[in-house]
């Protein structure tokens, strides 16, 4: 399997398409899902090219993880959260869509069930959950 420089992340990474931005250095981008399965979902992804769990290289891994310890810490004081869950897919037999690496960081209530995939969230609330995720992971 090839990377596919068409694809949406690959887009958001070269400015061609927006995004709801939370965090980036050298290496990682965090942004908002537009379908988001719960509050403050999240997707954390690699600035360099890869498919998935399976053809990234240590450093990206390493990168990728370690921005998603990063903004699930933050996540849980921005939304009031119990727990994080960390979800990633590989392949399309695996449940991947977009093929380029990226793992869901989801903030959870006890108790809340997450909301069905495929539902589009309004870009403000959108818009506003990042910019309070933003001036929480500039003060951590
Ligand atoms: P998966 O590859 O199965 O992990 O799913 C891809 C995820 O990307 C889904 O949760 C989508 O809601 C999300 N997604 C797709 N397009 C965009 C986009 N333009 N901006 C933010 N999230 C997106």
């Amino acid at each position: 399997m090839t990377y596919d420089s068409d694809n949406i992340f690959a887009k958001i990474l070269r400015g061609e398409i927006p995004c709801h931005r939370v965090y980036e250095d050298e290496q990682t981008l965090v942004f908002m899902d537009i379908m988001p399965r719960a509050d403050g979902h999240m997707l954390v992804i690699p600035k360099t090219p890869c498919r998935n769990l399976l053809d990234a290289d240590a450093a990206q891994l390493a990168a990728v993880m370690m921005t998603a310890q990063k903004v699930a810490n933050v996540a849980m004081g921005v939304f009031a959260a119990d727990g994080v869950t960390v979800q990633q897919f590989n392949e399309a037999a695996g449940g991947q869509e977009v093929f380029h690496l990226h793992f869901h960081i989801l903030p959870r209530r006890t108790g809340d069930a997450l909301r069905p995939p495929g539902i589009m969230a309004d870009p403000d609330m959108l818009a506003e959950q990042a910019a309070r995720l933003r001036a929480a992971v500039t003060a951590a």
